[in-house]
């Protein structure tokens, strides 16, 4: 595993579960590196990234741009029929 410039997870889709109340489903916006804002846990990107904010408790979560995936996949799945 190599480390990249973030640490963030990555982007968990439309419906991701919320750590906090479990929740499927949280709101997503886009925050450059100027648009810092806090957050609850100790995670503060202070780059890119997407704010995801659940849709019932609130509790708030950064994730990663789809952009800063790895460039390189690593899982070689071919399938061959
Ligand atoms: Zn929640």
């Amino acid at each position: 595993m190599t480390t990249s410039a973030t640490e963030l997870p990555p982007f968990s889709g439309d419906n991701p579960t919320c750590p906090k109340c479990g929740n499927a489903g949280a709101h997503t916006r886009y925050l450059t590196e100027r648009q810092y804002m806090p957050y609850p846990s100790r995670a503060r990107p202070y780059i890119e990234h997407l704010r995801r904010e659940c849709t019932r408790c609130g509790h708030t979560w950064p994730e990663a741009t789809i952009e800063q995936r790895p460039p390189t996949a690593p899982e070689t799945t071919e399938l061959r029929g």
